[in-house]
């Protein structure tokens, strides 16, 4: 079971950022390794600061939100919840006191990603919602979507070096993009390969940093783009558009575009088939005839036979919606409702008279 990021922190969904600060710093100084030192706080203070880096950060709340707890835990590992989580700056802001060394190391190393990873390396995953009407969904459509993802930075091509200057080997880890040391953390001294706190773990020195990025080879931008989406889509189907996610060095994230299909006024979808009512008036359902009904495609004739009751359901074949990514059509439900004249002339009462008495004989004779 993925934990509930809001109920970790025992605030609503709808929680202002003050709100969750607030939570946040009171369960911190509680659960505490400092403070604290029953054998479950580690645990609890790790689920509390993974609940904190996400609800925290807008971008990461707002897919949060939008994939639930076991959609999020499936696309973002701890490296990407703790991604541009700064412990240092976070616990000097909620003016925390704390041991030594590394705050991020060690947390990094508590969290299990501390040693040998390097940050920001491998794009989120990220999920756009487009809204579309059964009509699109029947044809197919072309829809513009507004992004706001993190993309390469184009000046210096991702590697975060002004055009032109040099990109040289950190010289505190001499390239490697780990450092080894002895850190001493509320739980004893531990010795770890911890990323280089100087390059963040990319090993790389820049000489001049680029000028429109400051080093870091990406930035967050918005975007619009055309997406065509298939014909026969379903309501809630996601589609994979494969790197065009946010930017990582080592791998770029997907984009995933969630279908949300409206409400028709006429058309009820049920998966690859539709549903339909159709007004016939109560002499055609006596004597059967043509009408006309509505399809995706246009008006089309059916035919009515002789004696219809009310609710008989016609079938017209391949008349529903396309099958996604398969050839064919599903079918069209037609479902009859016979209407009734709201007045009548008194020619036209005579003449319904006239056949109710027809109709009383036929019966005392016997003859059907
Ligand atoms: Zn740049
Ligand atoms: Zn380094």
């Amino acid at each position: 079971m993925a934990k509930d990021f809001y109920e970790v922190l025992g605030v609503g969904k709808s929680a202002s950022q003050d709100e969750i600060k607030k939570a946040y710093r009171e369960l911190a100084l509680k659960y505490h390794p400092d403070r604290n030192k029953d054998s479950s706080a580690e645990e609890r203070f790790k689920e509390i600061n993974e609940s904190y880096a996400v609800l925290s950060d807008p971008e990461k709340r707002r897919q949060y939100d939008a994939y639930g707890p076991e959609g999020f835990s499936r696309r973002y590992t701890q490296q990407d919840i703790f991604r541009d989580f700064d412990f240092n700056k976070v616990f000097r802001d909620m003016g925390f006191g704390f041991g030594s060394g590394d705050i991020n190391d060690i947390f990094g190393s508590m969290f299990g990603f501390g040693a040998g990873q390097q940050r920001g390396d491998v794009g989120n995953d990220i999920l756009a919602r487009v809204d579309m009407t059964l009509q699109e969904a029947y044809s197919g459509a072309d829809k513009r979507i507004r992004l706001r993802h993190v993309m390469k930075c184009e000046r210096c091509n991702g590697n975060g070096a002004e055009p032109g200057s040099k990109v040289l080997a950190c010289p505190k880890c001499g390239g490697r993009g780990q450092v080894s040391s002895t850190i001493r953390t509320p739980f004893g001294a531990m010795q770890t390969v911890t990323q280089c706190p100087k390059c963040g773990g990319s090993g790389k020195s820049l000489e001049h940093p680029c000028r429109e990025c400051g080093g870091h080879g990406r930035k967050v931008s918005e975007q619009t783009i055309t997406v065509s989406i298939p014909k026969g889509v379903d309501d809630g189907m996601q589609l994979r558009l494969a790197g065009m996610g946010d930017f990582g060095a080592r791998r770029t994230g997907d984009l995933y575009i969630e279908a949300h299909i409206g409400q028709d006024g006429m058309f009820n979808r049920e998966g690859e088939h539709v549903r339909v009512e159709a007004r016939i008036p109560f002499y055609t359902a006596l004597l059967g005839g043509t009408v006309s009904v509505p399809t995706l495609s246009g008006d089309q004739k059916i035919e009515i036979s002789e004696g219809t009751a009310d609710g008989t359901e016609v079938l017209i074949r391949g008349k529903g919606m396309p099958r996604f990514k398969r050839t064919g059509y599903g079918d069209e439900v037609v479902t009859v409702r016979i209407e009734m004249p709201k007045s009548m002339t008194k020619e036209q009462r005579d003449l319904i008279k006239r056949f109710e008495e027809l109709d009383t004989k036929k019966k005392r004779f016997g003859i059907f």
